[in-house]
Order: structure tokens, then sequence, then C-alpha cells
């Protein structure tokens, strides 16, 4: 089990969490609290009042103005669940306090699922990962490239990259070069129209843009400062360093983590990877906001994530 946590990463050692969250009445106080911290809040009509509708599985809400019922899970990620939502905190917990993530084997040992549903379990948490990071966007000093996923042959532009996934990385640094903030995306191409929308997506307009001199890059320059230089890994000067640093820790992760790649899937790990490491230095609370996003996170059904 040690192997999988990591002693740093929480507040609670799994004693104290199955103390705090070992029965399904703790953990719906606590999804009570987080969906409606300021008290139940009928999402038809906004009536503060509600009568509970006991005997099921997880209680309904009723409002009594307007009669709507609701639970605590819906239009959340755990909507329409059949696990108890017991193991659902223990995947939340075991998926956060792993600094290199949880393959689906793992976690269905640790919470006795089938690993079609620790699979389905870990999409749907990263897909939570992946909404919660759409909502920043980096700004400053950005050091950009792209990386290949998959495939067989080694490469990077043009020869060797056929049949690999083309994903943009871009790496926000502080004021001293040291790595902040990073986002990954697949895009389909390197053209400047596909590196453009993805740098609008997730750059605020008048950063600065470090690169190499890959001609696609042009093309933000109407939005973006650019600077764009030849790169040169032997260079003293540390340029793109940090970036490439980044690029062969994901690709480390994915094949310890994961057991190799799954191309259709890689958003979600990718998500996952930026999510872990832009909350690196907020260690002690990653369950209570992995938990948070996964409330916020809106609810999508296995066809729609493709799980
Ligand atoms: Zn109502």
């Amino acid at each position: 089990m040690s192997k999988y946590i990591d002693p740093k990463a929480n507040t609670y050692s799994l004693i104290e969490f199955q103390s705090k969250y070992g029965t399904e009445e703790s953990c719906e106080q606590a999804l009570f609290q987080l969906k409606w911290p300021e008290g139940f809040k009928c999402p038809k009509c906004g009536s503060c009042y509600y009568t509970v509708i006991s005997g099921r599985r997880l209680p309904l809400y009723q409002c009594p103005v307007c009669r709507r019922q609701t639970s605590i899970t819906a239009g959340t990620i755990m909507a329409n669940t059949k696990l108890s939502l017991v193991k659902w905190f223990l995947a939340l917990y075991f998926v956060a306090t792993n600094k290199d993530g949880i393959s689906e084997m793992a976690l269905s040992k640790y919470i006795n699922v089938t690993l079609k549903t620790a699979w389905a379990l870990l999409h749907k948490i990263r897909h939570a990962m992946g909404e919660r990071e759409g909502l920043y966007r980096l700004g400053g000093s950005i050091e950009m490239d792209e990386a290949f996923f998959g495939g067989k042959a080694a490469g990077k532009r043009g020869r060797g990259s056929e049949n690999k996934t083309e994903v943009a990385v871009a790496l926000q640094l502080d004021g001293d070069g040291h790595p902040q903030f990073l986002k990954m995306q697949i895009i389909p191409d390197a053209k400047g129209s596909s590196l453009l929308s993805f740098v609008r997506s997730n750059v605020t307009e008048g950063s600065t843009i470090h690169s190499d001199a890959f001609r696609s890059y042009n093309a933000l320059s109407e939005d973006y400062c650019c600077d764009m230089q030849k790169y040169d890994p032997k260079s003293s000067d540390g340029r793109l360093k940090w970036l490439h640093v980044m690029i062969s820790n994901i690709k480390a992760n994915i094949q310890g983590a994961y057991h190799g790649l799954e191309g259709t899937y890689l958003q979600r790990y990718l998500d996952e990877f930026c999510y872990r490491f832009n909350r690196r230095h907020s260690k002690k609370t990653l369950f209570d906001h992995l938990l948070a996003c996964s409330v916020w996170a809106p609810y999508k059904t296995v066809a729609e994530l493709g799980i």
C-alpha cells in the first residue's frame, strides 16, 4: 500500500481518512457542504426548504415549493453511479495522494471493484481534473514546443512522426526562469492555425512565447510577443530546458504508471499530469481540492466520455 501513497501528500493518513469518510453518511455530509455551502438551494426554483426522502441508496432532497427532487450527486461526475460514496471517496483519496497517479489495476484491488469500473472511475476523475484546468490560462513568459506521443519510431517533426499524436506544450516561467504552470493539449497538426488556436485557448494575449525557429510560430506574432530562436540542446543558456524536462517526465509517467499509452485517452492523461504539476505546492489539500473538482465538474455520460 505504501508504494501508492505519497507521505507528504495529505493531511490525512489512510486511517484518519477512513475514520473521517468511512461511512456513507459522512461522505453525504461532505458532498452536501460542497454542493450547497450556504445551505440547500433548489436547482429549479431556488427555494432553501427541503424534505428528505430516505430509503434509497442516496437520499433525495425534495423542494416543497416546486416538488423538484434532487440528490447530492446530481450533475456531478458521481451522478447515476452504482458505486458507494465510500468507494468513490477512497478512489479520490488514492488518486490524490499518489504523486504519479494510480493504475486501474491497483485501484480495482484497493477498493474491490472490477477493472472496468476502476477504468471508468479514473477517466471520470481525469475529466474533472481537465475541466478544472480548463478554467486557467497561462500568462507572462511562456516556453512552447510540440511533443509526439505513440507510434513506433522516435522522431520530431517530419520523418518518424507518422502515426504519432501531436501535442502542444506550454510552460509558464516565473521571474527567475523556473517552471510555474503547465498546459498540454492534443493538436491536429503543427500548422500555424493549430498552434494559434491552442495558444488563444491557453495563454493570455500579450504574453511572450519563447519557441524554436519553426516557421508555424510566426502565426502567433499578431497577438503575442514571439521570441523564436533555433533550439540548441547543447547551449548553456537553458532556453527551453524546463519545457523539455516536462515532456520527458510526462512520457516516463505514462509508461511507468499506465504501462503504455492508449491513444484516444491521451488527453485525459495529459490533463491529469498538468493538474498534478500545477498543484505540486499544495500537497496538503490535494484530496479536498480533487473532491471539490469532482462536485464542480459537469456530469457527462459514459458515451460522452468515450469510456
Ligand atoms: Zn423548487
